[in-house]
């Protein structure tokens, strides 16, 4: 097994890669990188390839997103303490523990995953990272959102939705934003929108690929 030390290598390295590609744009992002372990996101047998910039497969076909990826997601969202945040797809983890940090102090992260079996694996990640009293995993059908505690200052969906989930979109507040990658099962392009005055301001923010949103707002 590796040092601890090791990985801390890796992670600066990582990080600095990052913010010289342009992933990475602000201190915030940079501090909530270089704070959260992905080795503790990703399964035991892959814990090798922790810092290599791609996405990891998580076991149930699913993935834990590349890191430059999750870097352009959350420098996207404009983060700022005490939002509240929903997360479809919380797979590991790791971006919500992310999102949590940089909403925090007074943030809230809830973040909805349709597996059960990557439920626990995302609440144990979590709450070994010290982020279980700010993130909160539910099991569901994140394409119908979760309208118990909107509306949400920021909603951003981590896998591939055929179009805006029109549930999210009633759940958005006032000059929120929100972020989803939008299109087919394979490639998509990043939806940014912003809420005003009830209406959505949209921007293509550039390609990206997801695994699929599956569900009554997503796919079959
Ligand atoms: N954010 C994750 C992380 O940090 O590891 C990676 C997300 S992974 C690319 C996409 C996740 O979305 C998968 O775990 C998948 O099961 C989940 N998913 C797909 N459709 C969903 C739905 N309707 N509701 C909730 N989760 C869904």
């Amino acid at each position: 097994m590796e040092s601890g030390d090791g990985f801390l290598e890796r992670r600066k390295r990582l990080v600095s890669n990052l913010v010289s590609a342009g992933y990475i744009r602000t201190k915030e992002v940079e501090k909530a990188m270089m704070k959260i372990p992905r080795e503790n996101f990703v399964p035991r047998d892959l814990l090798t390839e922790a810092y290599i910039d791609t996405p990891l497969p998580i076991g149930k076909g699913q993935t834990i997103s590349a890191p430059h990826m999750v870097a352009i997601m959350l420098e996207e969202l404009m983060l700022e303490q005490g939002q509240k945040v929903l997360e479809i797809g919380a797979g590991s983890g790791y971006h919500a523990a992310l999102t949590a940090e940089l909403v925090s102090p007074g943030g809230f992260v809830y973040t909805i995953e349709r597996i059960p079996e990557l439920v626990g694996f995302a609440r144990a990640n979590i709450e070994k990272a010290g982020y279980g009293n700010c993130v909160e995993v539910i099991e569901g059908d994140g394409s119908k959102g979760y309208p118990e505690n909107s509306p949400y200052d920021r909603i951003f969906v981590a896998c591939g939705a055929p179009d805006l989930p029109k549930p999210l979109i009633s759940q958005l507040a006032e000059d929120g934003v929100m972020l989803v990658p939008v299109g087919g099962r394979y490639f998509q392009d990043l939806i940014r929108a912003r809420k005003k005055k009830g209406k959505l301001l949209t921007e293509n923010r550039g390609g990206c690929v997801f695994v699929p949103l599956i569900g009554e707002y997503g796919y079959e």
